[in-house]
């Protein structure tokens, strides 16, 4: 591509100009590859950004977002209704953890973590528990980029250039323990008692009757694919019961079988009062993410505000988008029809067979695993924490694998159709790019 061509796209979370001096580019997809723009096919290890579970060019997504556009191609989502959002909502209110059945739509998983924090907040004040404003999350958390998210998130790079983020929030610490955890299988054995700091915090340093919400991912994905120690989600969700705090876990990554299951929730057996998710809920390929949560509390908003008063004022002109919502009724009928996430399951015992048969691997300091995702965690080059990490991503890219690394963390993640040889070649890769690499 004429690099002159590339001036005008300021790239999100990207190096732009190290990235517009060596384009990596993407022209097509399907199945479990991508094209680039020479004609090299390229294994998606990444299920694009942890979000194409279904693999790429499906045909019932593509067909059923032609006939939506063809039908209603977009419908104001205030005040009026169409039937493919109603519909939606109710498929997914089916497939949701038993408990979970109000559905709310957003377009993004940064919208949906926003969108939840603000809904616990109102929930507590339509309550008349006006108080609970405070909002806890975790270290190394994730929840997007919106003011909301960065302020719950754990993430100090997200938020240096925007000190003036939520005042109300504290962090608990995250369950990342190389000390004890390294080469884990599974969920790892050690640091249930990472949860107990909730407790400490919330009555030391606060009012627990301040809280509003305890939001969470279940499985920590973007910053390094940290699975939670055995029993650490159940103790949060006592201490959570115990003083009237809402439990929010972010799906955006764990939902949709990645882990093997259908949700985190049901994973770890674990009902939090509001999941939210993005990426798998629409395969990927339009915008899209939702919020699924305790008819408790979809009543409690009903019931404080008069029959024709909005309840909660808050939504997008694209909410419940139709071509989104077309998208979401297939790509939730292909993940039942395929029996997508037993497949994932299916699956976990080689993905977890390779991808510890790195171990020894020089740089390798850990690798954990759960369902469809792995980590492999490296050591950092002196001085130059993130330099091995992107190194080997560019080495894997040059061998024709899409991995992401997030500093020096590899993080696979591939599409619930990935065959056992693509596992097999998908590892491989890692190993000879972490062997090359400087
Ligand atoms: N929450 C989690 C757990 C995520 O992994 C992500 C995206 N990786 C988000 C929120 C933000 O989603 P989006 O990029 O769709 O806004």
């Amino acid at each position: 591509m004429n690099p002159q061509a590339m001036d005008a796209f300021w790239m999100p979370f990207t190096a732009n100009r190290h990235f517009k001096a060596n384009p990596r580019m993407l022209v097509s997809a399907d199945g479990m590859y991508y094209q680039d723009d020479a004609g090299r096919s390229i294994l998606d290890g990444c299920a694009g950004l942890w979000c194409v579970n279904a693999g790429h060019n499906r045909k019932p997504i593509v067909e059923a977002i032609q006939r939506q556009a063809a039908t209603l191609d977009y419908a104001p989502p205030f005040q009026m209704g169409h039937p493919k959002a109603f519909e939606a909502a109710e498929r997914l209110a089916e497939m949701a953890p038993a408990g979970l059945d109000k559905v709310f739509f957003v377009n993004s998983g940064s919208e949906a973590a926003d969108t939840a924090l603000k809904m616990a907040i109102a929930y507590h004040r339509v309550r008349g528990d006006a108080g609970r404003v405070k909002l806890v999350g975790r270290e190394r958390g994730y929840h997007g980029v919106n003011f909301g998210g960065i302020s719950v998130g754990g993430i100090a790079g997200n938020r240096k250039l925007f000190p003036v983020a939520l005042p109300a929030t504290d962090h608990i610490r995250s369950t990342h323990d190389l000390a004890r955890n390294a080469f884990t299988r599974g969920e790892p054995e050690f640091g249930a008692e990472f949860a107990d700091e909730l407790e400490a915090r919330i009555t030391t340093l606060h009012d627990p009757s301040t809280i509003a919400a305890v939001i969470v991912e279940p499985m920590a994905g973007s910053t390094g694919v940290l699975i939670p120690p055995k029993g650490y989600l159940k103790r949060l969700r006592e201490i959570c019961d115990k003083y009237g705090i809402l439990l929010i876990f972010d799906e955006v990554i764990t939902g949709f079988g990645r882990l093997g299951a259908d949700w985190a929730a049901n994973k770890f057996d674990v009902l939090p009062d509001i999941i939210t998710c993005a990426k798998g809920l629409s395969n990927g390929v339009v915008p899209m993410g939702a919020l699924i949560v305790k008819p408790a509390i979809h009543d409690a908003f009903m019931a404080a505000a008069a029959e024709r008063a909005i309840e909660f004022p808050h939504g997008y002109t694209y909410s419940a988008h139709p071509l989104a919502c077309a998208a979401s009724v297939a790509t939730l009928d292909l993940y039942r029809d395929e029996g997508l996430f037993q497949r994932a399951a299916n699956l976990a015992p080689r993905f977890e067979e390779k991808a510890h048969a790195l171990r020894g691997t020089r740089h390798i300091k850990d690798i954990r695993n759960l369902g469809l995702v792995a980590g492999i965690e490296l050591d950092s080059r002196p001085g130059a924490p993130g330099a091995r990490g992107m190194d080997v991503f560019l080495k894997c890219w040059e061998k024709g694998v899409l991995v992401r690394f997030t500093g020096d963390i590899i993080a696979v993640s591939p599409p619930l159709i990935i065959s056992e040889a693509e596992i097999d070649r998908l590892f491989a890769t890692i190993g000879e790019a972490i062997h090359e690499a400087d």
